[in-house]
């Protein structure tokens, strides 16, 4: 935490030599930090309710921890959280009351989590933004110049107890520190404050699209927190590049724009400008299926930045073709719970991307998945490498030995503190009796399947699944949007490969034996995981945290009406036909 302060108060001159420094001594001594982190984080929060409760006493060794506080889901925390959202003051997870609460993108329980927020997570993500900021700009040195960055602030309200609540990126976005970091980076973002907080995602995405273009010869990168915003970006702007050239050329504002605040700010930063208008006009004529969209447009571009691992890894393909050669490179690796872990290595393939964790910023431990079961968590450098690993936190925010949900693979070690590769999400996925399949598995299958739409040059562009078990037998439900029309018989082939392609023991034997039936394929409509985005949107959720749902259960009622309503062709799987 000192180094995360004193990082913070050199914000302005930003000394990439030191924050390797500093990063390069705290990761050799990482055992050490860790004890220090736990001690100052149960030091801080010795008067808090929930430790109390727990008998902890004021205790401050990893022992009497580990013994006394159990590890914990979100949902063993909720009450306290709730007590702190409605309004009680008293130190009930932390010693300095929390004033801020996160949501979580909450695309994983159907609903948004709250989560505490504080100065001390602040910090922390300031500290990872620089760290790999300072990894990354000795590799791929950036000049001063500007971010096209696809972010969305939504919308913050007040809880009962009066707290301003809103995601964790909201919460980052409008903070000081933020921009002054950003700043220092020698990267702030092209669109104005008024298109990041417009509130109406739309309009906030045309308009960081025209920004792009109007500093398109400042652009430095092209980022957003997770990769499927940059591709979406992307495809949107195929649709609308004409309507952007008109607004170049003419100084004009589309119609479109609705928004006042968003209007008055573009406004101001429009000019006839037919020059640019052409040479965007030419360039996009020029391009062959939009192979190398980012570059062509901007030019100065050195790299394109956003998390581009697990559940994004779907969205590389599209990326790829639109940077042509240049680099993706995967941002760092966090919660709404608090940070974890950095990108060092930026060098590393994409798919490859590992993170090394930031000793000081929270108490990590690791519980073994080996076969399904839950085994007792080890430390941060006892971890062993190849081994899978659930995420626990303790952070500075009041959550305690909290299971994040998040699987991760021990790859190797920066000095003395592992390098995670991230798997995917600790719940399973796909179970109908015996079978386990994981978001993984689920990938891994559609990824199969999807080389059989390559020689047809389609691609999946989004999926999800469902267990449906109205049938008798049960049965799983893939559900695929396609980039163009694929013939019955490749979308055959794609259903027996999907089923084929699970190869967890159970399924194969539950299918076998018809345990579970044969596995459907609902191929969508264009436009269905827009309408999915645009349905979490309406509850509050941000597109900056967003994740297509992977698996849709029943109970997330709506998500799966929008799903099922817009299937139009489906195939059954012969594949384990006799
Ligand atoms: P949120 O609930 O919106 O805060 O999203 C946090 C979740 O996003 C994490 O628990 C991970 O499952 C996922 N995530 C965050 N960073 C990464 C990353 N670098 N690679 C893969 N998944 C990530």
């Amino acid at each position: 935490m000192r180094v995360a302060v004193k990082m913070l108060e050199k914000i302005g001159e930003f000394n990439m030599e030191k924050v390797i420094e500093d990063f390069e001594a705290m990761t050799s001594d990482a055992e050490r930090i860790q004890k220090e982190t736990l001690k100052k984080i149960l030091e801080q929060n010795r008067s808090a309710e929930y430790l109390q409760l727990l008998g902890l006493n004021g205790r401050t060794d990893l022992e009497s921890f580990k013994r006394v506080v159990p590890l914990v889901t979100h949902t063993d925390l909720d009450p306290y959280i709730q007590r702190i959202a409605d309004g009680d003051s008293s130190p009930v997870l932390t010693g300095k009351p929390i004033t801020t609460i996160s949501l979580s993108s909450g695309t994983t329980q159907g609903r948004s989590k709250f989560i505490p927020f504080n100065d001390e997570l602040m910090e922390n993500t300031m500290q990872i933004y620089q760290t790999s900021f300072a990894f990354r700009n000795r590799e791929f040195p950036i000049g001063n110049g500007k971010a096209l960055q696809f972010i969305y602030g939504s919308k913050q309200f007040q809880t009962k107890g009066g707290l301003a609540a809103g995601t964790a990126t909201t919460n980052v976005y409008r903070c000081s520190k933020f921009k002054e970091t950003m700043k220092a980076m020698q990267t702030p973002c092209c669109s104005p404050d008024e298109v990041i907080f417009g509130l109406e995602f739309h309009q906030s995405l045309y308009c960081h699209l025209l920004c792009g273009l109007l500093f398109s010869d400042e652009v430095q990168l092209v980022s957003s927190t997770f990769a499927h915003s940059i591709v979406q970006a992307f495809r949107t702007f195929e649709l609308l590049w004409e309507e952007l050239c008109a607004d170049i050329r003419d100084g004009s504002l589309s119609s479109r724009i609705t928004v006042p605040s968003i209007r008055a700010a573009m406004l101001k930063l429009l000019e006839p400008n037919p020059e640019l208008a052409d040479s965007v006009y030419r360039k996009c004529s020029g391009l062959s299926n939009w192979y190398g969209l980012i570059p062509a447009l901007f030019p100065n571009a050195k790299y394109i930045y956003g998390v581009m691992t697990g559940s994004m890894e779907l969205y590389l393909n599209k990326l790829r073709h639109y940077a042509a050669d240049l680099p993706l490179l995967s941002a760092d690796y966090g919660a709404s719970e608090g940070w974890i872990a950095a990108n060092v290595n930026p060098k590393v393939p994409t798919e490859m991307t590992t993170y090394v964790v930031l000793p000081n910023i929270g108490y990590f431990e690791f519980i073994p998945v080996r076969d399904g079961i839950d085994f007792k968590p080890v430390g941060l450098t006892e971890v062993k490498i190849g081994e899978e690993y659930e995420v626990v936190v303790t952070n500075f925010a009041g959550l305690y030995r909290y299971r994040l949900g998040d699987v991760v693979k021990v790859m190797g070690f920066h000095n003395s503190t592992p390098e995670l590769k991230f798997l995917c999400r600790s719940n399973l996925l796909l179970t109908i009796n015996i079978d386990k399949n994981t978001e993984k598995d689920l990938q891994i299958s559609v990824e199969e399947a999807a080389k059989l739409l390559a020689a047809e040059k389609l691609e999946v562009v989004d999926f999800s699944s469902h267990v449906d078990l109205s049938t008798n037998p049960g049965h799983y439900v893939i559900f695929w949007e396609l980039s163009g029309e694929a013939s019955q018989e490749v979308l055959n082939e794609c259903c027996n490969c999907l089923d084929k392609s699970f190869v967890d023991a159970g399924y194969r034997s539950s299918r076998k034996v018809n345990g579970i039936g044969p596995l459907e394929l609902r191929i969508l409509r264009k436009g269905t995981f827009q309408k999915v985005l645009n349905h979490y949107l309406a509850q509050g959720s941000a597109v900056n945290q967003f994740k297509t749902p992977r698996c849709v259960g029943v109970n997330n009622s709506k998500v799966l009406q929008i799903l099922c309503g817009n299937v139009v062709r489906s195939f059954t799987s012969t594949a384990y036909d006799i």
